[in-house]
């Protein structure tokens, strides 16, 4: 029996956008490909609100994270990290041989905009990374107001991994000035993993011409040379672009401004019963709008809770990631899952309980 995942990826994917995937396969140089990708792109660019060209990755997210850095950094890069995924991009940074610094903070507190102007003024690096929304935690970092800070400092690019936030959360990437953002497609996109999309600047792409090349597959320079004929350099997940397309439909049909709200309002659902059982992990005002980190002040037994609604109720939620694994669960509240899917999963987890 399927079990429906309230997981912070990957996420439910509806029945008709599995079908997608069973589109005949056409070919990646015939013109009806350069039809399909150039119809995503149009959409994609509503859905970030840029000009900007956004190229598709067949890859996991962690493929884009490692086209930015690997691309993007000349001089040094700054990496905010509060939690496992801004430390994997830390990683991934200096797994490539890139010259980087971590700016750690522990994993409840949010990146301010004044930490970061305090770290850029060293004047030591040309780009700083950051999570948007911390899957692991469930914490939403400040992205406008940390863009308003980067914004002052002309040489530092900003690169975003808003993977878990992504059309689940307003990304106004031209008005914020957001050089490269990205994100793979299983999370708030509710689609298969596989494909990732990141939304690139201009002026990204003419410092990837200069910066000495790191990385084939994740060429910033070749996969553009492909982008202006509305290509990919090399064989992409087509069924993938199909479901895509699909589901962009959809998204645009519900409106973005929808599709925000309605996140917006899973997550005051979720938090309110959050608060009213236990308590939320990551610190006030910072409180994820696609997943919620319960922090485990019954001290219940995580792995049991999971077990049990996964057993009698077909459904799945999280545990918590890394070293707060057991002290919180994660339940996401992302993609197509709608507002009465969450109550039924809330209601689901005070039987189990008997709260
Ligand atoms: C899931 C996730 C990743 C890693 O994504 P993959 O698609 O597994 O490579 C990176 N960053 C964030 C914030 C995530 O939620």
């Amino acid at each position: 029996m399927h079990k429906r995942l309230f997981t912070p990826g990957p996420t439910q994917v509806r029945p008709e956008i599995l079908k997608e995937l069973a589109t005949p396969q056409i070919h990646h140089r015939a013109p009806e490909f350069s039809e399909l990708y150039a119809d995503i792109q149009g959409k994609l660019q509503t859905v970030l609100a840029t000009q900007n060209a956004v190229l598709l990755f067949t890859s996991s997210s962690t493929g884009a994270m490692e086209s930015a850095v690997t691309n993007l950094v000349a001089k040094k890069c700054l990496n905010l990290v509060n939690g496992a995924f801004s430390k994997r991009w830390h990683q991934i940074t200096a797994g490539n041989g890139v010259p980087c610094d971590a700016f750690e903070l522990p994993w409840d507190v949010a990146v301010k905009p004044d930490m970061v102007d305090e770290q850029l003024a060293t004047g030591q690096y040309d780009a700083v990374t950051l999570v948007y929304n911390e899957t692991s935690t469930g914490l939403m970092n400040p992205l406008k107001e940390i863009a308003e800070v980067v914004k002052k400092y002309p040489d530092v690019f900003l690169l975003v991994d808003a993977v878990s936030g992504m059309a689940g959360a307003p990304i106004e990437t031209d008005a914020w000035g957001i050089d490269f953002v990205l994100a793979g497609v299983q999370k708030a996109f509710a689609l298969p993993a596989g494909l990732a999309v990141a939304a690139v600047s201009e002026r990204a792409f003419e410092r990837a011409k200069t910066v000495p090349p790191r990385s084939y597959y994740f060429s910033l320079p070749l996969m553009l040379k492909s982008h202006l004929k509305n290509q990919t350099p090399s064989t992409p997940s087509i069924p993938h672009m199909y479901a895509l397309n699909a589901q962009l439909d959809d998204m645009l049909a519900e409106t973005m401004e929808g599709r925000f709200a309605r996140h917006a309002k899973m997550a005051s659902i979720v938090q309110a019963w959050a608060k009213k059982h236990f308590d939320i992990y990551p610190e006030d005002g910072y409180w994820s709008k696609t997943l919620t980190s319960v922090l485990n002040t019954k001290d219940i037994d995580v792995p049991v809770l999971i077990k049990r609604l996964a057993d009698d109720y077909n459904l799945r939620i999280s545990n918590g990631y890394g070293d707060i694994k057991n002290k919180t669960f994660r339940i996401a509240h992302m993609g197509d899952t709608q507002i009465d899917e969450t109550e039924g999963l809330l209601r689901a987890i005070e039987t189990v309980l008997g709260l």
